[in-house]
Order: C-alpha cells, then structure tokens, then sequence
C-alpha cells in the first residue's frame, strides 16, 4: 500500500523475541534490562494472524528479526506458515549465526528467501569483547554452512572506531567468493550505540580500493533495504555500505516494524509506535486489525529525525526493535 507521501510500503521486520544469546554493546546491555514477559511476547500464531492483515495490505516480503530469532522456540515451523501465506512473496531472516548450523537444514525445506548473518569481527578476542560471549567459531561454521545451502547468504558488518576498523577488508573479502554481499551498516545512536563512533564510509571504501583495487558503483539491488552496492574486479559477490544517517533514505523508506509485543512501529527512529495486540486479544476482527493497520501506515512520519530532534529519537536498544 501507499502511505501518505507516496512511498509503496511492502516490507514488514518482525521481531519475534526480544532475547538473545549474545549481548553486543552497542546493541544490548549485559543485564539490568527487563525482558519482556512471556505472556507480553505475541504467540506466532497471533504474529500470523497479524500477517494475514498485512499481507492484504501488500506487504509482501517479511523479514525476521529479533533479538535472535532463532533462540525463539519453533520460528522455523513459523516461518514456513509465514511462507505459506497467501500474498507472501519473501521470507528472509537476520541472524547472528550461532543457533543457525542445526536450523539451516529446516530453513532450506523451507525455501527460506534469504539469510543476513551478522558478523563484526573475525578475531575471537574481539568478539569475545564486542560481544561479551563467545560464538565466533559457530558463527564461522555457520557462516560456511550457509554459504553451500543454496538460500542467498549476505554478511551485515557495523563498522565501528577502536574494535573492527582494522580488519574491514578482510570481513569485505568474504564477497570474492564466498558470499553474495557484504555489508557496511553505519551504526545508528539509538540506545547503547550512542557511546560509540561509527567508521565514515568513504574511509572504508578508500580502504578497500587500496587493498583490492577500484571499486565500481553498481546498479543492482539485492535485497529489500537501501544499500548501495559496489563490485571489485574479479569478486563475485558485491560490497554494500548503508548509511542511514549520513545518506538519508526516508524519501524511498518502503518497510514498517512489529515488535515481539506486538508494537508497530513505522520509523525506526521514532519513539512511538501502534499497540496490535490489545485489539488482537481483545477479539477485534481480522478485517478491522487490516484497517486499523493501514490507518496507522498513513501516520508514517515522513523522516528520521536522528540529528534534528534527538529527542524523538527511539530510545529503546536496538535488540527490542529488530534492527
Ligand atoms: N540478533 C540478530 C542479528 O544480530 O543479526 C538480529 C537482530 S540485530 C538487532 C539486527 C541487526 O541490527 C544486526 O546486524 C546488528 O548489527 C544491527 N544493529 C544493532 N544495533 C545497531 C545500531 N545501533 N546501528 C546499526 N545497526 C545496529
Ligand atoms: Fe543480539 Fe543481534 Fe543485538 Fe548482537 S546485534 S546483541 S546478536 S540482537
């Protein structure tokens, strides 16, 4: 559907768990953060319920996010549902690949449309520090696994001063062969992350074009979000860098958010959202929720506003929305 400025709206992120078995520091504090109660957390039946109205709307491609979705009790069987549901053209998941070896077996019965796995770091020390937890290992052999599944495999990568600046080429290097992207995610100050400064991208690029050679702009888009893509001679896969911040892409903004609560949320930076589950449990209708969702779509603000009014700007972590 369209919202008020025009913009075709299609793509839904749905946070299923607000829990996560790493705790990145720009992302999650160690504790000290309430985590949702289950019985506050949509049921996946509920969240396909929600989908069904949705999907009517023309939402067409799912994205399933969290925390970490696949530490949520039976999401595969959901995202085949998902899957299944009429006017549902993509499912793709974002993943910080520790659970994902034992699921990625399910997700290719599935056809699952694509995988995001994100990886920061390559060195076990920093990810030990980044992270807080261990994991690296099981993401890596993760990260193989998926890279022979079939489902599209890119890498998500927040470049970030004083942890991973120095070794962004390698992380880039994974696009030679081995997977179809890798991205550059400027780190968003909503949260955690503001205590930390992101690598410019243009640094990043003059990095890479000294270690791999030019760096050629791409017209290609793969995937739903805004990323632009570069290619290196002789690499198959392609570099994405997405930079919300400093190349603002609100004007060409196709998604909304629904958090594990059950919040739908329609600018990431924006502290507000539209509360689905109280009229879901309360037994409103299939055909009203679908109204009440596109009266809220027409609300979307038409931009962030990260630098104008920080205080608009979603104080939540980012392990509560989705990314
Ligand atoms: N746990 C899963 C994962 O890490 O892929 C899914 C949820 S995580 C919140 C989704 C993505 O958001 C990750 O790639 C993470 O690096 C990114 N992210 C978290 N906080 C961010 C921030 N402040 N700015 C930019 N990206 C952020
Ligand atoms: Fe967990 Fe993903 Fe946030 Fe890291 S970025 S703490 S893996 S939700």
């Amino acid at each position: 559907m369209q919202d008020s400025y025009g913009r075709n709206i299609d793509y839904l992120r749905i946070s299923v768990t607000d829990r996560c078995n790493l705790r990145c520091r720009y992302c999650m504090p160690e504790a000290g953060v309430e985590p949702m109660r289950h019985e506050e957390i949509l049921r996946l039946e509920e969240v396909l319920t929600l989908c069904r109205s949705f999907a009517a709307l023309g939402i067409r491609k799912f994205k399933i996010t969290g925390g970490e979705p696949l530490v949520r009790w039976n999401v595969v069987p959901f995202i085949e549902k998902l899957k299944a549901l009429p006017g549902v053209e993509q499912v793709t998941l974002t993943t910080n690949g520790l659970e994902l070896a034992a699921a990625l077996p399910a997700l290719q019965r599935c056809r699952l449309d694509g995988i995001n796995l994100s990886l920061d770091t390559l060195q076990p020390e920093v990810f030990r520090r980044l992270t807080r937890r261990d994991g690296l290992e099981k993401a890596l052999y993760a990260l193989e696994l998926a890279a022979d599944s079939g489902i599209p495999l890119k890498i998500n990568c927040v470049p970030i001063q004083g942890i991973n600046e120095q070794e962004l080429p390698q992380i880039a290097e994974l696009a030679r062969e081995r997977v179809r992207a890798v991205r550059f995610i400027e780190l968003m100050p909503i949260g955690l992350a503001g205590q930390f400064q992101a690598v410019p991208a243009e640094q990043i690029r003059e990095r890479l074009a000294a270690a791999f050679g030019p760096l050629r702009p791409v017209n290609v888009q793969l995937g739903n979000g805004p990323a632009h893509y570069y290619a290196v001679d002789g690499w198959s896969g392609k570099i994405g860098f997405i930079e919300a911040l400093s190349h603002c892409f609100c004007r060409q903004c196709n998604r909304l958010r629904l958090t594990a609560d059950g919040m739908l949320k329609l600018c990431l930076a924006h502290d507000d959202g539209v509360d689905l589950k109280t009229p879901l449990r309360s037994g409103m209708s299939e055909q009203q929720l679908t109204e009440m969702i596109r009266r809220a779509v027409l609300a979307k603000p038409a931009h962030h506003a990260f630098s104008e009014h920080p205080e608009e700007t979603e104080g939540n972590n980012m392990f509560r929305i989705g990314g």
